[in-house]
């Protein structure tokens, strides 16, 4: 078929919204998921095909774009430039200072075996980068803002969970609703981290333990929890399962700029999400698309949000394109 041919590494959260988003793009087929536990642990999984991931490189001309679906902090810095050594690739990785670097490891992967890597992207970074160079380049004179939340975090969540005497807990990072309506105001405050987020935190004690000491180890937790105002709420391990088990996420880009003489101009881009990993997957799938255009257009290396151009991100033609949307 003409269809584009994908395939995912990795099987976590991301990787299960990738196969839900290629469920929905018609042009796309999965070929398969390549993970490194035992595929005969997924059998049960309904008309999905699972391969160990070393038998990926058997898959070369088989698929046209590797989904790479791993962690941040220790998987995607091996997977990336290894997996770009075999297929075109899409990721999202989110260590944005490590970005640079990990963009110059993929690029030398890419260049030498042709192939495109589209690297960090997802929502932040993605979504949010280029409508921050965006504002930026049409705002020249202005203020930037990026608000996270409401959503869980991972890193906040597991910090908690490490504390003595709690048995379960999430983390939910809360934008500061009343400094964001002043930025829609017109006004440019300077912020400090504790001005812009707050840290709402939901937790399990284990029988017996002291909650007020819980609740203070938490708050002044350093690097984590100390430069922000932190709420603990006590609950139980039933309300935890159902009331904390989504992982919805989003935030704000704001920038506040002036033209002329001192004409305020406001540019704001939002998201809401239900699911975190199910949108950063609908994200990559969009651009496993556009490195399929680039890699039949002959490009070749890494690339990010900013080095494409959005109407590879469609499945329609420009023509098309120009007609329905311009
Ligand atoms: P997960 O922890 O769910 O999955 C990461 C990897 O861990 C998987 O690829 C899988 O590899 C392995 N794994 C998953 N579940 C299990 C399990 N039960 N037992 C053993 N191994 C498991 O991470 P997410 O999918 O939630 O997120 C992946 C990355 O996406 C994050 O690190 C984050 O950096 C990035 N991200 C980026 C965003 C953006 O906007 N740019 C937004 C959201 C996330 P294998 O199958 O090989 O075992």
């Amino acid at each position: 078929s003409s269809k584009i041919k994908v395939g995912i590494v990795g099987y976590g959260n991301l990787g299960r919204g990738v196969v839900s988003a290629i469920g929905q793009n018609p042009d796309m087929e999965l070929v398969g998921i390549f993970t490194r536990r035992d595929p005969a642990a997924f059998a049960s999984e309904q008309g999905l095909s699972f391969f160990r991931i070393s038998d990926a490189e058997s898959f070369q001309g088989k698929i046209d774009v590797m989904i790479l679906c791993g962690g941040s902090a220790t998987d995607l810095p091996e997977q990336g430039p290894e997996f770009a050594k075999l297929f075109n690739t899409v990721d999202s990785f989110d260590t944005h200072a490590k970005i640079p670097e990990y963009f110059e490891r993929v690029n030398d992967a890419a260049v030498t075996a042709g192939t495109i890597a589209v690297i960090s992207t997802g929502w932040d970074p993605g979504l949010f980068s280029i409508n921050r160079l965006m504002a930026e380049s049409i705002l020249s004179e202005g203020t930037d803002y990026t608000f996270w939340g409401k959503g869980v975090s991972q890193g906040h969540s597991d910090a908690i969970r490490r504390v003595a005497g709690v048995k379960g807990g999430v983390q939910y990072t809360v934008p500061s609703e009343e400094v964001i309506n002043r930025i829609r105001g017109g006004e440019t405050p300077e912020l400090s981290t504790r001005d812009k987020h707050i840290r709402d935190c939901y937790v399990v004690a284990e029988e017996g333990a002291d909650q007020d000491k819980i609740r203070q180890e938490i708050v002044s937790m350093p690097n984590y929890f100390s430069d922000y105002d932190t709420t603990v709420t006590f609950i139980s391990e039933e309300e935890l399962r159902r009331d904390h088990s989504e992982m919805p996420h989003g935030g704000f880009v704001i920038r506040s700029g002036v033209t002329g003489k001192n004409t305020r101009q406001i540019i704001e881009y939002s998201l809401k999400l239900e699911s975190n990993p199910e949108f950063t997957a609908s994200v990559l799938t969009a651009y496993a698309r556009a490195a399929h255009r680039l890699a039949g257009e002959g490009a070749k290396g890494a690339k990010t949000v900013f080095d494409i151009a959005p109407g590879y991100l469609s499945p329609k033609s420009p023509e098309q394109l120009r007609k329905e949307l311009l």
